[in-house]
This record gives C-alpha cells, structure tokens and sequence, in this order.
C-alpha cells in the first residue's frame, strides 16, 4: 500500500534524484531503449451524455465538433491496416458515450476487435462504462487493453465530471481486469488541480488490487468552449516529475505520454523517456485533437537510438 504522504516526498525530491531512481526502476523491469506505440481511431465521435469538462465530445460543453455515428468495419480495419504500417503495436478504437448504447453497436465493436486482432496488432478499446457480460464477450473477441481513466483525483473529480463518480470508474476497471483483460487506466493534468491531486491519483492507481498494466498522462488539450479551456498548463518539469513518480510507484507499468505530446520540445520528450515513460501515441491526430507531425518520431527515434516495439500482449 503506497501512502500519498510518501508519494509527495518522492514528487519533491531534487528533480536529478528523482529521474535517476526512476530510471534505475525502469531499466530494472524494462528495456530502456525501447517504446511501445499505439494508434488511437474514434470510430464514434460527439454526442455524449457525459459532462466531463474537458471534453470535446459533450453535448453539455460548448463545443463546435464535427460528430459522426459508428463507421463501418471496413473503415476501421483499413485504419488499423495503415496504423500497423506506420509501426504501431497497439490500435485503439474509441466510442463516445458513457456506455455502449445499443447491443448492435457493441457488436459492430467486437467485430472491429476481431478483425483488427486478426492483424497482428494488439487491440484496445475504449466505450466507457461496461458490465461484465459486455468485458467477457470483449474478452472472447480478441481484446488486449480496455482504456477507462481516472482522470483525475478523487478529491478533484466533482469539479471535473458531475454525471458520474470516481467509483464508477473503479468500478468499470475491476470488471475489465476479472474478465482477463489489460487495463490501461491514467489521467489528464492541467486542469487546474495541484501537484497534489495529481499525485493522489497516481496514488490512487498503484494501489488499485491490480495497477493498470498502461498508464497514460495526457496534458489537457484546451478545447474552446469547454470549461477548463482557461486553466493553468503543467509546468513541463512538473509533468516529468510525474512520470517519474508513476515510473517509481508502478514499476512493472508502461507509462504512456498520452495527449498534449506536440507542446513538449524534444528534450521534454527525451527527459520523460529517460525518467521511465515507454509507450506513446504517434498518430497525427488523437481523437479530435491534433497529436504530432508526421515524421517527427521517427526522427527523434533515430537521434535517441529509441527502437519500437513489436506487439506481444
Ligand atoms: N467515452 C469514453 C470514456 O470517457 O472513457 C472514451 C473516450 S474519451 C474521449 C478517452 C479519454 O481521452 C478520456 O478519458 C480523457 O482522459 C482523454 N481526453 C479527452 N479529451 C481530452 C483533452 N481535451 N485533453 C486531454 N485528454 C483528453
Ligand atoms: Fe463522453 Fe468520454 Fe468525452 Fe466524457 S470523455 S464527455 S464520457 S466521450
């Protein structure tokens, strides 16, 4: 049981102390060189229910998204096909919503898992809140990770989401992880909370009776219109702290640089990967928000010797 007492001490560490244990934690569990990317498709976009702030997808912010229903399979397993080519491991398929809405849809999910699976990457799905009938016929498709996060910290949820609880969002997690599945499960930072909300929900997900096998950390893309598109951005060496701490707190973990990626410089970059971050998103679009530009990897890689991972879940 990690105590947030002492996860604060280890954030406020001096910064080299901090990267340096981090890294000789990563090297311990994981190949230091190496990175695992993902690709990310919303394959339903806008329209949710839900009224998380940050969100582009809410019908409750006051947002001017394109939106569009279910695209077909043949829509996403082409993606996927194009992903794979691009280097990913991993193929993320996304659904707005706080759950699947209807069983047809969930089917046409699954469909997607197995075909996508069917190409040799590593499946992911993201459809908010699922039971644990929906989990194991997920499960029986093909499906690797099931992404559901936190977002935040318990204390600081109520600012950020009013339609559901944190424990919602445990709930879920659990579900997916008795079903066998992989969850990747972290947060977004820069929403206007502190250092220490940010740091209880690290804490919060180390001690989960399973840590999340990925734990992305996206910095808040500010969506005009929504209702933290004013807040404070995290410092960059705030953000590496973080990782860091999540590199220390769960080290057998891939930590994920998740949204925001194309607002840190490269030695930003560099400084996260040194200090225990091994997993990325490289599409030049996540969802509804830019990501980086093509190209950009593969140099960095290079300068780096940074090599990429071939799918193994
Ligand atoms: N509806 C599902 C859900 O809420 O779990 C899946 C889709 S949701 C868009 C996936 C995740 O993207 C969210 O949990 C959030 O962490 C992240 N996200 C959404 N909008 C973001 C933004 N503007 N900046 C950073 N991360 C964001
Ligand atoms: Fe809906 Fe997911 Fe966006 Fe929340 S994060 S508004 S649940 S799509």
């Amino acid at each position: 049981m990690i105590r947030f007492e002492k996860a604060m001490e280890i954030f406020a560490w001096p910064f080299f102390r901090l990267i340096r244990i981090a890294h000789d934690i990563h090297r311990q569990n994981f190949n230091e060189q190496a990175v695992q990317i993902s690709e990310i498709l919303s394959v339903k976009t806008g329209g949710c229910s839900e009224d998380c702030a940050y969100c582009a997808q809410s019908i409750r912010n006051g947002t001017k998204m394109p939106k569009h229903p279910m695209l077909n399979l043949e829509t996403v397993v082409s993606a996927a096909r194009e992903a794979r080519g691009r280097g990913a491991s991993r193929f993320c398929m996304s659904a707005s919503g706080r759950t699947p809405t209807s069983k047809e849809e969930f089917n046409a999910i699954c469909n997607m898992v197995k075909e996508v699976k069917a190409l040799g990457l590593e499946t992911c799905a993201t459809l908010g809140m699922i039971n644990g009938e929906q989990a194991a016929q997920l499960k029986k498709s093909g499906l690797d990770y099931y992404n559901h996060n936190v977002d935040t910290s318990p204390d600081f949820y109520e600012k950020i989401v009013s339609t559901r609880i944190i424990d919602d969002r445990i709930k879920t997690i659990e579900t997916v992880q008795d079903a066998g599945i992989n969850v990747c499960c972290g947060g977004i930072v820069g929403m206007g909370e502190t250092n220490e909300d940010r740091v209880k929900m690290l804490v919060l997900l180390a001690n989960l009776k399973t840590p999340p096998k990925c734990v992305p950390l996206n910095k808040l893309v500010k969506i005009p219109g929504t209702r933290v598109d004013d807040s404070h951005p995290i410092d960059d060496f705030d953000f590496v702290r973080l990782i860091a701490l999540a590199r220390i707190l769960m080290p057998r973990s891939y930590v994920k640089i998740a949204a925001g990626r194309n607002t840190f410089s490269d030695g930003i970059q560099a400084l996260c990967m040194f200090a225990g971050a091994n997993a990325l998103f490289s599409s030049e679009k996540l969802l509804t928000v830019d990501n980086v530009r093509a190209g950009a990897d593969k140099s960095l890689f290079e300068r780096l010797g940074v090599t990429v991972e071939l799918p193994n879940a």
